[in-house]
């Protein structure tokens, strides 16, 4: 089952010639250095690590009454026996590491990932789960893949491990064809790379059962973040016999999972009765053919943007 099952044929128009800026090369992967002045010395870095988990210690930071130190995340853990000398553990907070702590700034963990940003030790955390600079997790679905990791790299990924079909061109032209129309699994999904713009965007197209009824979906996704998506629209067409049908959108940012972008029903929804329909009488075989372009907005910077699934 799955992708196997469909056959996808594209070709490009190739009108648009305003496209052809390549994808930006890719940033060096973890070379840099953090910037000067600002690293801690590993000692101090070495005191806030928990020595049970690894992980950077947070208040409250406790310690035993022989003075070693753990997480809160493992205090409720180890069952009041200090992890290193097996002594009772008590309820010891560690008031002088908690003050080195909040002593230091330490940069952003994604500076090798160009994030200039420097924070107090405590506020880092937060920053981190919403930096721009954090690593994009793989945006194929229909498998539990784990790779994250920069837009270049993700594109190259798509491209060698998945097999995933690379375009360039802001318009398309893109035919699925798929030989038992009436076996539609959750699991059955397309997904092709165009590059436009200097951008990589994700066409998705899947079948999926929409409450009793199994319906077709196409959307664009932006390899980029949500801010940057909002500088494109798209525009996809589906017909056959003089009727289509049109969705006109703002890509969404693969930030945002595949599966809430599905289920925000954000895109072309098909229903299968139109989607037989389009493929013409025999209704042996699903045939749909769907076009799209992509398009640059003109800047506009009144940003609060409405997502589908946030307005309901
Ligand atoms: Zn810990
Ligand atoms: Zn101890
Ligand atoms: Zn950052
Ligand atoms: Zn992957």
């Amino acid at each position: 089952m799955g992708s196997d099952s469909i056959e996808c044929v594209s070709s490009i128009d190739g009108m648009d010639e305003e496209d052809t800026a390549r994808t930006q090369s890719s940033k060096p992967h973890g070379g840099a250095a953090p910037p000067a002045g600002i690293a801690p010395s590993t000692s101090v870095h070495e005191l806030l690590e928990c020595p049970v988990c690894a992980n950077s210690m947070y208040p409250p930071i406790h310690q035993c009454q022989n003075g070693h130190t753990l997480c809160s995340t493992c205090k409720t853990r180890v069952q009041n026996r200090c992890p290193t000398c097996r002594q009772e553990l008590g309820d010891i907070r560690c008031l002088a590491l908690e003050k080195v702590a909040e002593s230091l700034e330490l940069p952003c963990k994604y500076y090798s990932h160009g994030c200039p940003e420097v924070f107090p030790y405590y506020s880092k955390l937060k920053h981190e789960s919403q930096c721009n600079y954090r690593p994009y997790n793989c945006p194929y679905a229909g498998s539990e893949c784990s790779v994250v990791g920069d837009i270049p790299f993700l594109v190259t990924h798509l491209r060698d491990d998945h097999k995933v079909d690379m375009h360039t061109g802001c318009t398309f032209n893109h035919r699925y064809v798929k030989s038992n129309p009436r076996e539609v699994e959750n699991a059955t999904w397309m997904l092709t790379v165009f590059n436009c713009f200097g951008q990589s965007f994700c066409l998705h197209f899947e079948a999926f059962q929409l409450g009793m009824a199994p319906v077709y979906m196409a959307f664009l996704r932006f390899m980029g973040d949500e801010n940057d998506a909002r500088n494109f629209s798209y525009s996809l067409e589906v017909g056959a016999n003089g009727r289509k049908l049109t969705w006109e959108g703002t890509p969404r940012s693969i930030r945002d999972s595949h599966r809430k972008v599905r289920d925000s029903h954000d895109g072309l929804i098909i229903q299968r009765n139109m989607a037989l329909f389009f493929s013409g009488c025999e209704r042996k075989e699903l045939k749909l053919r769907v076009t799209g372009r992509i398009w640059k907005e003109q800047q506009n910077s009144d940003a609060a943007v409405c997502m589908p699934n946030l307005c309901s």
